[in-house]
């Protein structure tokens, strides 16, 4: 875990958040690899989920939303964590963290429990009094059932069928921690899939295999993932069925995704604390109904934590350690480099013209600065697939030579197969 938080700092993936003023507990920053990364994760997860189907579509719904939601959600009244404080050294617990009756870090006296509600609380308009509290989501799913109706109505989709949403969210955690894998802010990619009541159970189980099968269809080792349901005493009370998928990070098995049967829960609650009719009119079968909602409610943050995690790796080159990334070519912040052998002889001129023809295709960097070995290096290392080196006989007869990151072997191919070439090793990105 230490060689990946250095790494993501040394190469411009993650960086402490507000580091100039000494940061701030858990908060981080996403530079400029990361930012591509994380994106590809994302846009990864909108080709799986929305693009790629008939039957899900998107919204982006505001991140503070009526405070009435998170009443009728019971977030309000329940998202709460238990806090034990040390009498000793002050520190802070969750309760429900905690292995015996003492403070793990001095072994003082603790207080009693008692629970603090997870949601950032502020403020909407000039004027700081109760009626113009207003909260920062602790969840995108709430965006999207208030918008059930909305989507009913404006489009022509038929249950089953799915509203999926990427955001922001925002939890007061008690204790953050493990680097990007609990954040007080971070990125969920959630998605609601509207099922007929009696239908549930079957698309439950689509969900968790679908789920289950991007992470490792994306380069995660299936070894270091596993599907863990929950026992009837850890369901939340308005779950039929709950189950997370898991992966072995450095520090254990955690979860990563969790998929659950909430029933008609949350459009019942809504439907109640509004007044508006949140049923759903079944032409086929002409019926009404609430419908039944599967939910696969993904972090963005701590999917990437466990792509990077999965991807590093050190080997052997040359009598030399190499650190190198074995990112999937989709998630790679870059998909290629180009490189000039020498800086002389046309090649850097020539390497730049190439550069520009494959950036119109991909996201690409260029490297003229130091040894070719030192230069493949520093791509390994941010996960680059692919080098494409341009030298002496490049001039003469217009082939480059395409090394692999992974297998670190060369093949030499004209330089106008190269777009094609790539696009086909990358696979479709569409
Ligand atoms: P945990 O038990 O780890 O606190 P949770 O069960 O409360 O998580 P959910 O409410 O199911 O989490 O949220 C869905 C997903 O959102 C999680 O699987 C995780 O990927 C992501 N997530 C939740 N809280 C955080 C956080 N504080 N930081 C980063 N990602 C988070």
């Amino acid at each position: 875990m230490e060689k990946v938080v250095n790494l993501c700092k040394r190469r411009g993936f993650v960086f402490p958040g507000s580091e100039i003023y000494g940061g701030l507990g858990s908060s981080l920053d996403y530079g400029p690899l990361g930012v591509e990364l994380k994106r590809n994760v994302k846009d990864a997860w909108l080709r799986a989920v929305v693009t790629g189907r008939d039957d899900v579509v998107g919204i982006d719904a505001a991140i503070i939303m009526h405070p009435g939601v998170w009443e009728a959600s019971g977030h309000l009244a329940g998202f709460t964590d238990p806090l034990v404080d040390c009498k000793s050294c002050k520190q802070r617990f969750r309760a429900d963290d905690l292995q015996g009756p003492r403070c793990p870090a001095c072994g003082g006296e603790l207080t009693e429990s008692r629970q603090f509600n997870l949601m950032f609380k502020t403020f909407v308009g000039p004027v700081e009094d109760t009626a113009h509290v207003a909260y920062l989501r602790p969840e995108t799913a709430q965006g999207i059932f208030v918008n059930f109706r909305n989507v009913v109505e404006t489009s022509r989709l038929k249950i089953p069928f799915g509203i999926a949403q990427i955001g922001k969210s925002f939890r007061n955690e008690i204790t953050p921690g493990n680097f990007l894998f609990r954040t007080r802010e971070f990125e969920q990619m959630e998605i609601e899939f509207f099922v007929r009541p009696g239908e549930d159970d079957s698309w439950f189980e689509h969900w968790r295999d679908e789920r289950l099968r991007w992470y490792s269809r994306l380069g995660l080792d299936p070894e270091h993932l596993r599907v863990r349901p929950h026992g009837g005493d850890e369901l939340a009370h308005y779950a039929k069925a709950c189950c997370d998928i898991e992966y072995r990070f450095p520090f254990g098995w955690a979860e990563l995704e969790g998929i659950a049967n909430r029933t008609d829960f949350d459009l019942r609650r809504h439907a109640g604390a509004s007044g508006k009719d949140l049923s759903y009119f079944d032409e086929e079968r002409r019926e009404r109904y609430l419908p039944y909602v599967i939910e696969p409610s993904a972090g963005a943050d701590r999917s990437t934590l466990a792509f990077l995690v999965d991807a590093f790796d050190e080997d052997e080159i040359e009598g030399e350690t190499r650190v190198v990334l074995r990112l999937h070519p989709q998630l790679a912040p870059y998909k290629a480099a180009v490189f000039p052998l020498l800086r002389k002889d046309g090649q850097p001129e020539r390497a730049r013209r190439i550069y520009d023809a494959l950036r119109r295709e991909f996201p690409v960097d260029y490297d003229q600065a130091g040894s070719i070995g030192r230069r493949y290096r520093r791509q390994d290392e941010v996960g680059t697939p692919y080098g494409i080196t341009v030298d002496h006989q490049t001039m003469q007869d217009g082939t480059v030579t395409v090394r692999d990151r992974d297998a670190t072997t060369q093949v030499r191919i004209p330089e106008d197969r190269l777009v094609e070439e790539l696009r086909t090793k990358i696979g479709q990105l569409g």
